[in-house]
């Protein structure tokens, strides 16, 4: 492929990825999105493949055949409560990507650059290597909070802040080394500054509770693009300069949406938890004040027959469940009795930006009755029911009633403020921050416990049953015999 069509099929694919973003942003035109992505995708791979960079088939093949078989298996296999674990350490393999192309280059410079052009090419793999190091480590520790096997409890270290300085500072005079000090060699310098930056990532996303893990998924994606361009710029390619720019800018305005939502400061998340002193880490572990009252399914079946509004509040047990197709059936029944339905989706419900949204979406519950927390939340006080499926931190009101809470200040969705509100989730444990929540104790919350999947399908079975017997629809034997 001549190098002018080269730079035609890149144009096209980062044309593709713009509008791939702009489909993104929109549930309806999510698919088309995703489309537009992938063939800017299979565009960028098809003419680097074909491209005059590439001398050797065989060695393209071994790489490239492992990582589609593997990327392919993981990918079709991965339960989507278990995604945000899958992009965070995706987001580490950039990381690590950046970290190796930067050593590469190094090691086997470009005989063609010339005076300052070797200058900035030094710089490009300096700051590469920074990032790439720290985004790295940065998500194999996200991942770990993700998945559990490290506690979401932030490690708050003394002077914290002032070890972030110092090893930003070790790394400046590394530079000034790097570039033509007198003290260390090049390849001295740079390997101390991976230590250091890779020493950093752990130490910035160790610092971040649990509650603010959203923004740190979204800033790992913003940092990710931001290497890919940095390798871009190592390895003079123009299409992984653009792509690595709009992640790395889309993440970072994700990340500024999830900070508002929270309200929390971008630049305290970033640097690590700062500000979240002796206030936030306050232990909320004493038991709220009232009582727990539990209800049945009869009774819940019952209750949502009289309710001309009720609101669902999904949150991750839904998704752990899996129990959205029936969730998606109860709303059609409900809604085709006559009462207004709605979801209110938070922001950061789940363990994705927009899992929620997907989960419906997949379930097939019309757009239209889907509402962000900003649209629903004046709506609770006239609503009859809310039924509040595997949600916990997103519905706790001891973000606006505790200010010692680690989760004060947080918007949240105000349930409490409706008639009655259905709690489905299996016990009395803590959401993902874990806070206690004093909304299973309100004198208008009923708790239906047990498995979100058991509880909405029995709900479900028992308003076919209802509607049967009101000859209002007809049923198929096989769902009441399932019901
Ligand atoms: P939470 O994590 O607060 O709570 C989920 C609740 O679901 C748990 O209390 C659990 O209670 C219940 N549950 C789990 N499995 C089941 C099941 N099978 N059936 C019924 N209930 C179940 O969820 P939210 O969605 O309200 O809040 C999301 C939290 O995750 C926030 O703290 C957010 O900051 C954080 N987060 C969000 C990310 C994002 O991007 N959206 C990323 C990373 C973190 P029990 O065990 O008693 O059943």
């Amino acid at each position: 492929m001549t190098s002018n069509l080269l730079t035609v099929a890149y144009i096209a694919a980062s044309a593709l990825f713009i509008l791939s973003l702009g489909g993104l942003s929109n549930q309806e035109t999510a698919r088309k999105g995703n489309l537009f992505g992938i063939i800017g995708m299979a565009i960028a791979i098809i003419a680097t493949a074909l491209s005059p960079a590439v001398t050797s088939y065989a060695t393209l093949a071994m790489v490239v055949l492992p990582g589609v078989a593997i990327g392919s298996l993981l990918a079709a296999r991965v339960a989507m409560t278990s995604m945000p674990e899958l992009v965070a350490i995706l987001h580490s393999f950039v990381g690590a990507a950046a970290v190796l192309v930067g050593f590469a280059s190094y090691l086997q410079p470009d005989p063609a650059l010339t005076g300052v052009e070797v200058t900035i090419h030094e710089i490009e793999i300096f700051v590469g290597i920074f990032i790439g190091a720290l985004t790295f480590t940065g998500s194999v520790i996200a991942f770990g909070k993700l998945r559990a096997i490290i506690g979401s409890k932030p490690l708050l270290l003394p002077g914290r802040h002032f070890l972030n300085l110092a090893m930003v500072a070790a790394t400046l005079w590394l530079g000034y080394e790097f570039m033509g000090g007198n003290i260390l060699t090049g390849l001295q310098s740079l390997l101390i500054m991976t230590a250091i930056s890779s020493i950093l990532g752990v130490h910035l996303v160790m610092a971040i509770g649990g509650a603010d893990m959203p923004v740190v998924i979204s800033m790992l994606n913003s940092y990710s693009g931001w290497t890919a361009s940095a390798a871009g710029f190592m390895l003079s390619n123009d299409l992984l300069i653009i792509t690595g720019a709009l992640v790395g800018s889309s993440g970072a305005i994700l990340s500024y949406i999830m900070c508002k939502a929270m309200n929390r400061s971008f630049i305290s998340v970033i640097l690590g938890g700062f500000g979240t002193g002796t206030a936030k880490a306050s232990n909320t572990a004493s038991t709220p004040a009232g009582e727990v009252i539990a209800t049945t399914v009869d009774e819940t079946v019952e209750q949502l027959r009289d309710a001309s509004s009720v609101i669902i509040v999904p949150g991750y047990g839904m998704a752990v469940a899996q129990a959205q197709h029936s969730v998606s059936e109860i709303t059609r029944i409900l809604r085709d009795r006559g009462a207004n339905v709605r979801f209110g989706i938070h922001p950061v419900a789940g363990r994705l930006p927009g899992h929620m949204n997907v989960l419906l979406a997949e379930a097939n519950v019309p757009y239209d009755i889907v509402l962000e927390m900003d649209e629903i939340n004046d709506d609770f006080p006239e609503t009859d029911i809310v039924l509040v499926i595997g949600a916990n931190d997103t519905v706790n009101p001891s973000a606006m009633e505790d200010p010692a809470s680690p989760i004060a200040g947080m918007p949240v969705l105000e349930v409490w403020k409706s008639k009655t509100v259905i709690v489905m989730k299996r016990g009395m444990a803590s959401g993902y921050a874990g806070v206690e929540n004093p909304l299973f104790y309100k004198p208008n919350t009923r708790m239906l416990f047990g498995d979100a999947r058991k509880n909405v399908d029995a709900i479900l079975g028992r308003l076919i049953q209802s509607n049967e017997e009101t000859s209002q629809v007809r049923v198929p034997e096989k769902v009441l015999a399932n019901a």
